[in-house]
């Protein structure tokens, strides 16, 4: 196979300063501004690397977009609040939601939208997808660049596209793995020589227990943590959907997909999605230390079947064909079933809040 136009680049840097974190590595290959991953591709879909739950069915966008609305109320109402998308991917959860808040105008009208999105041909496919948009809009590459105030935030499977660092223990301590370079100059993984000062004492008990030779992966908290400043100052809540572990555990989650398979994470940089488990435990943490109140994580099946998944599902069907009326219960089977082909018990969805609402819709026991 031949070599990708930033694997030449990343043999360059690695030749010149030496092998790279696996964050390091994972950033490149998704956002290099030119070659990266998510810069000059649209990834999703049956004809991409791989679907979301938005891509499944309208059922997932029209219930989250039921959700921001009853959030908007709990928070009083605000004449300006604005909905925050973070990696929106086509749009599509976007647009299902806004349709769906039609039923509440005046939610919708206090509404001014903000898109994050590094990706500029993703960015050009969520315009085309929510269309002449009766409300003001406007994208961003980072979510510091949405101005305070209340606000309610969507990430679904944001987080797990994040950089990660994988931390490997061995008898003197954690090592970073590296990307570098073997002899005859294929990229291979690798350790730092010395081992990070006291890593260890930052770790969960359970992680610190691991054996030599563990994984441990850790994302920097800012993200995290600008979220929940965000939502305690300026009024409002954040919701994560995305899947991965509701402990801090080692393991090595870091993987790479391309057309609907697995595949090498070293080969082919930069056209393939590489993807990490979220640690919700961690982002919790971070949460808590911005004294931000924290919901769940729950799975995602518990929480759309709260949210009234299957009533959606029954009604739908009401006016489908008999083919169509087959596709809505695939489609709910798939994001509420567990099992390996369901995304109801992988995926997990955590909430994040001003401390003021002691309880989001879904979250309720
Ligand atoms: N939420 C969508 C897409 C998920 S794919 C869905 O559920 O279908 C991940 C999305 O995050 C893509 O839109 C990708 O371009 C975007 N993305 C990845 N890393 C990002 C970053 N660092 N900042 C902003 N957007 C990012």
């Amino acid at each position: 196979m031949s070599e990708s136009a930033l694997e030449t680049e990343i043999r360059r840097l690695i030749r010149m300063a030496g092998p790279m974190p696996v964050a390091q590595y994972m950033a490149l290959c998704l956002s290099h501004p030119v070659h990266g991953y998510y810069s000059n591709r649209d990834p999703l879909g049956a004809a991409g690397d791989f679907t979301t739950a938005p891509e499944v069915s309208q059922m997932f966008g029209e219930l989250l977009g039921v959700w921001a609305a009853a959030v908007w109320q709990l928070m009083g109402s605000p004449a300006s609040v604005r909905l925050v998308e973070l990696g929106p991917g086509r749009g599509t959860m976007m647009r299902d939601a806004l349709r769906a808040a039609k039923v509440m105008p005046d939610f919708r009208a206090a509404i001014s939208l903000h898109l994050v999105e590094v990706s500029v041909v993703l960015q050009r496919r969520q315009r085309e997808t929510l269309g002449e948009i009766d409300m003001p809009a406007h994208w961003h590459a980072a979510l510091d660049e949405v101005p305070d105030g209340p606000a309610i935030v969507l990430a679904n499977e944001f987080f797990d596209a994040l950089p990660v660092h994988q931390m490997v223990k061995q008898e003197d301590g954690w090592h970073e793995r590296v990307v570098g370079l073997a002899p005859d100059d294929k990229l291979i993984f690798g350790l730092a020589p010395d081992p990070v000062p006291h890593f260890d004492s930052l770790v969960e008990p359970r992680v610190r227990a691991a054996p030599v030779g563990a994984i441990y992966e850790w994302r920097p908290e800012s993200l995290g943590l600008g979220l929940a400043r965000r939502v305690v100052r300026g009024n409002g809540a954040a919701l994560v959907i995305d899947y991965g572990h509701l402990e801090s555990s080692p393991g090595d989650t870091l993987q790479a997909i391309g057309s609907h398979a697995f595949a090498d994470p070293l080969a082919t940089p930069g056209e393939i999605d590489l993807t990490a488990h979220v640690d919700f435990q961690a982002l919790a943490r971070s949460a808590d230390s911005m004294e931000a109140r924290v919901h769940g994580p729950i799975s995602q099946g518990d929480f759309l079947r709260r949210l009234g998944i299957e009533e959606r599902a029954t009604a739908l069907k009401g006016n489908a064909t008999e083919q169509q009326a087959r596709d809505i219960d695939s489609a709910l089977a798939r994001l509420t079933g567990g099992g390996s082909a369901g995304m109801g018990e992988l995926f997990k969805v955590m909430a994040f809040s001003h401390p003021d609402l002691r309880q989001l819709p879904g979250f309720h026991t």
